[in-house]
């Protein structure tokens, strides 16, 4: 891990982040759920949901700090470049999804979060529809999220292949995992997800 600090919190966001989103690919292929628009959208919601449900509201708002700050870092870095925005690409443009994680964001608690949109140069004009955008992308996974915690018939999510005990990485996830597996069943949500317990420290920035 880098020894700076923000550096590691950079890092260790990013860790947290991802696997969100590309759990939203999971869910989607093995559940076979229908997505209404671009996969790639719909993972970047989910991890977004997970991001304010998991996590309480420093570590969250680090979090969204972080990984909008790497979307931001890469459309720098290609405006540097003067490389082609990646039109024809799966993804939205970074920018793009800077956007929209920060209207998530910001939508799922927009009195509390107020700093955090003004900060992060959400326009008024998109801050307008994003509790509506929070609850609409929240209600399609809430119902499915609420669907997952184990039970005798299935196992819920699992890790498969890691070494937790040499790789920190692993490590993360597998505490991710614990995490997304007792968290629906402690849910008093409205949308079956949601409530009980929300933990701060970021993993690794702790470790
Ligand atoms: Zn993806």
């Amino acid at each position: 891990m880098p020894k700076d600090e923000d550096a590691a919190q950079f890092v260790s966001s990013n860790v947290v982040a991802t696997p969100y989103h590309e759990l939203g690919h999971g869910l989607i292929d093995v559940l076979q759920l229908p997505v209404l628009g671009r996969e790639e959208a719909a993972a970047d919601s989910l991890s977004a949901l997970l991001t304010h449900e998991v996590w309480d509201e420093d570590s969250a708002t680090q979090i969204v700090y972080d990984t909008a700050y790497a979307y931001s870092a890469y459309a720098q870095e290609a405006d540097q470049g003067g490389w082609e925005l990646a039109y024809a690409d799966t993804h939205s443009l970074d920018l793009q999804r800077y956007y929209n994680l920060v209207c998530q964001f910001y939508g799922a608690d927009p009195e509390v979060r107020q700093d955090v949109a003004d900060e992060l140069e959400l326009p008024a004009e998109r801050a307008e529809g994003c509790a509506d955008e929070f609850a609409l992308m929240s209600e399609s996974w809430g119902g499915i999220l609420s669907g997952l915690t184990p039970t005798a018939q299935t196992k819920g999510l699992v890790l498969v292949g890691a070494d937790t005990a040499t790789d920190p990485i692993a490590a993360i996830l597998a505490e991710e995992i614990t995490v997304l597996n007792e968290k629906p069943g402690a849910a008093a949500g409205n949308h079956g997800f949601g409530g009980g317990t929300r933990r701060g420290e970021c993993p690794l920035r702790a470790r």
